[in-house]
């Protein structure tokens, strides 16, 4: 932990003086309000689930299409959950777009279609954590909240030159950004912090000479801040492989099944295949086919890494009689609408393997 003295003594780290530069050089968001402007809170809520573990430029094109297709937070509770997945395909990580889904319906059953202001009860909504519940309190309702993702977490722990390695460092640095927090603004100092991490204090080559808090930066005095945040080894997750079976009828449809609702890629679309393990053995793929008919490996493979282990997977192709039924819990579906699919990325980059999209 941070010594209590360390925090006290950090008032050079002068909230005002961030603030200062976040009025000159803030980003311009989509779903950021311009100055002067009262905060969306559904578009804030939006904008924060859809960017965890997603780059802004990927989630500018989603948050526009998504919000054209579910301009309130009682369209999106009203519409059925496979639209809202549909619409989401692509972002990963599709828990959130069910938990999505199931907070606006929480919004609207039990606030009656207002999101709550304070940090507990957003937290009492399914898949709102703490960094969510601190966005939206702060941001769309200007409350004393803070709200601490990798990018404060990297300009913090160099602020300080924290040598505690991540994920330990966690609570010491939600004390030192409640520390730092000014009483006025709270919802602009949060987005200053995120602003400053994205655009100044970059994970390679910080533009210190431009940074605000330049002056009582530590990591930057000694000359180290590259080398924060410290973090602990990380363990990543064994290989695992599997096959993927891209079968296309003569009148150009591809079969698909649906993956069950609950656990890795829950409910989205994928072409049959096998399981996906470590010992996944190739001479046994075809064991797995959905279709008894002449199957064609395709060269190369097909990989992909999700958060805790990567995949690769050996694509088959067999073409089939226009008229060959889908085994049961497949289906048949036109190539031209493969875009309507609630497809992942591996599936779709399967499909690209297979010269089908
Ligand atoms: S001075 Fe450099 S290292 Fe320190 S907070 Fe600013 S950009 Fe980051």
């Amino acid at each position: 932990m941070i010594p209590a003295d360390d925090i006290a003594g950090h008032e050079t780290a002068d909230p005002t003086a961030l603030l200062a530069w976040y009025d000159r050089h803030r980003r311009g968001l989509p779903w950021r309000a311009l100055p002067g402007e009262t905060a969306d809170p559904y578009r804030v809520w939006l904008s924060e689930i859809m960017l965890q573990q997603t780059t802004v430029q990927t989630v500018k094109g989603y948050f526009e299409r998504f919000l054209a297709r579910f301009p309130t937070v009682e369209a999106l509770a009203g519409a059925p959950v496979e639209a809202v997945m549909q619409a989401w395909a692509g972002l990963g990580y599709y828990s959130r777009a069910r938990n999505l889904h199931a907070c606006a319906q929480a919004v609207v059953e039990r606030h009656g279609g207002r999101f709550p202001a304070n940090e507990t009860a957003l937290l009492a909504l399914p898949g709102i954590g703490a960094y969510t519940a601190g966005a939206v309190a702060a941001i769309a309702f200007d409350k004393p909240a803070v709200a601490v993702d990798g990018n404060v977490e990297r300009v913090l722990s160099r602020l300080m030159a924290l040598e505690e390695p991540l994920p330990r460092a966690k609570p010491a640095i939600r004390a030192l950004a409640l520390a730092l927090m000014p009483k006025a603004r709270p919802g602009d100092f949060a987005q200053a912090l995120m602003d400053l991490g994205a655009t100044i204090c970059t994970p390679k080559k910080p533009a210190c000479v431009l940074c605000p808090w330049s002056p009582p930066c530590r990591a930057r005095r000694e000359g180290t801040a590259e080398t924060f945040p410290r973090k602990e080894a990380k363990k990543t997750g064994n290989l695992r492989m599997g096959a993927a079976f891209v079968a296309v009828r003569a009148d150009d449809c591809i079969l698909l099944r649906d993956r069950p609702p609950r656990g890795l890629l829950g409910g989205m679309a994928e072409v049959p295949g096998s399981d996906w393990s470590a010992a996944f053995d190739a001479g046994q793929a075809l064991a797995a086919a959905p279709l008894n008919t002449r199957w064609r490996r395709l060269p190369g493979s097909v990989r992909h890494v999700f958060t805790h282990f990567p995949l690769e997977l050996t694509v088959y192709r067999a073409e089939l009689p226009a008229r060959t039924p889908a085994p049961e819990g497949s289906r048949w579906r036109a190539r031209a609408e493969l875009k309507d699919e609630a497809l992942p990325t591996v599936m779709r980059k399967v499909l690209a393997h297979a010269a089908i999209e």
